[in-house]
C-alpha cells in the first residue's frame, strides 16, 4: 500500500529507444554502419514478402543476429535507464528487437517491433499460443522447423508493412509522460517516430544521439549530442537535480 502511494507520486519518464542505444554493446545500428543489416537488403529480411520468397535466407539472418545478441552485453546507456527506476516511474518504449533493456534490469518495456529471442507461427504471428521463447540451448532455428500450428516457425519481428500490435500501449504511456527521452533513433521508422506527437505540452523532451536527428517542428527538445552512455550520464544528473 505504502509502495503504491510512493510510485503514484513519482514522475513518469518514458524513453523511446532505437538501435543507437545498443551500438556501444556491439549490436550494429540499422543505418550508416557496416553491420549485418547493411549486408542484407531490407526487402529480403524484414518484409513478409521476403519471408515468403526465401524463408531460409531470413531464418539464417535472424539466427546470426541471435548469435551476436548473446555475445552482447547491456552498456551503460541501458543500465542508467534501468537505474532511473529508483527515482522515477520509467517506461521504455523500444524499437529494438534485442533484449538488452531486459538484461539491464528495466521492468516496463514495450517492444514495438517484436523480440529477436521469440519465434512464432507464420500463419498467426501474434497468437500467444504459438509464440516460443528461445534460449542459449535453442538459439538456432532449423530450416523447415515448424510452429505448434504446423506452419513454418518465423521470427517474432514486426516487419515493414505489418501492423505494430503494441502501438496503443505505447501511445498511452507517452500521453501520460512528465518527461520524454529519445535515445539512439533516427526517427525514420513510423509509426514509432510519430510518438512524439502524443507527448503532453507540459512534458520536457530530451534527445540523446551523437548525430543530428530531425524532430518535428513545434517541440522544444533539449538535445544531448553524445553517445548513449555519456548522454545518459548527463541526463541522469539533470533529472536528479530537478527531482
Ligand atoms: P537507425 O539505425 O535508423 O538509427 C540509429 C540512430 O542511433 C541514429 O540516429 C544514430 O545517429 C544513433 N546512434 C549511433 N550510435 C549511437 C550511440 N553510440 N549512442 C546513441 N545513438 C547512436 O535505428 P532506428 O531508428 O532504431 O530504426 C531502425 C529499425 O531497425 C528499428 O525499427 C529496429 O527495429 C531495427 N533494428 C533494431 C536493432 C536492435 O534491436 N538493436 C538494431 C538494428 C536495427
Amino acid at each position: 500500500m505504502r509502495q503504491t502511494r510512493l510510485i503514484s507520486k513519482m514522475k513518469k519518464v518514458v524513453f523511446l529507444t532505437g538501435a543507437g542505444i545498443s551500438a556501444e554493446s556491439g549490436f550494429s545500428t540499422f543505418r550508416g554502419n557496416n553491420g549485418l543489416w547493411d549486408n542484407y537488403p531490407v526487402e529480403q529480411v524484414a518484409t513478409p514478402q521476403g519471408w515468403k520468397e526465401n524463408p531460409t535466407l531470413v531464418t539464417d539472418f535472424y539466427n546470426n543476429l541471435r548469435k551476436n545478441l548473446i555475445k552482447a552485453k547491456p552498456n551503460e546507456g541501458h543500465l542508467k535507464v534501468a537505474e532511473l527506476e529508483e527515482h522515477f516511474d520509467v517506461t521504455v518504449v523500444t524499437q529494438n528487437v534485442d533484449n538488452l533493456h531486459e538484461r539491464a534490469g528495466s521492468s516496463k518495456i514495450i517492444h514495438l517491433h517484436g523480440e529477436l529471442m521469440k519465434v512464432c507461427s507464420s500463419d498467426d504471428p501474434d497468437n500467444p499460443e504459438y509464440i516460443e521463447t528461445l534460449d542459449d540451448e535453442h538459439l538456432i532455428v532449423k530450416h523447415g522447423e515448424l510452429a505448434k500450428d504446423g506452419s513454418l516457425l518465423r521470427p517474432w519481428i514486426v516487419w515493414f508493412g505489418e501492423a505494430v500490435p503494441r502501438m496503443e500501449e505505447a501511445i498511452e504511456a507517452v500521453s501520460d509522460a512528465d518527461i520524454f527521452v529519445i535515445v539512439g533513433t533516427s526517427l525514420n521508422v513510423y509509426p514509432a517516430a510519430g510518438l512524439i506527437n502524443f507527448v503532453p505540452q507540459s512534458a520536457k523532451i530530451y534527445l540523446i544521439d551523437p548525430f543530428n536527428v530531425e524532430t518535428p517542428r513545434g517541440y522544444a527538445v533539449e538535445v544531448i549530442q553524445e553517445v548513449a552512455s555519456k548522454g545518459m550520464r548527463i541526463l541522469e544528473q539533470i533529472l536528479l537535480k530537478k527531482s
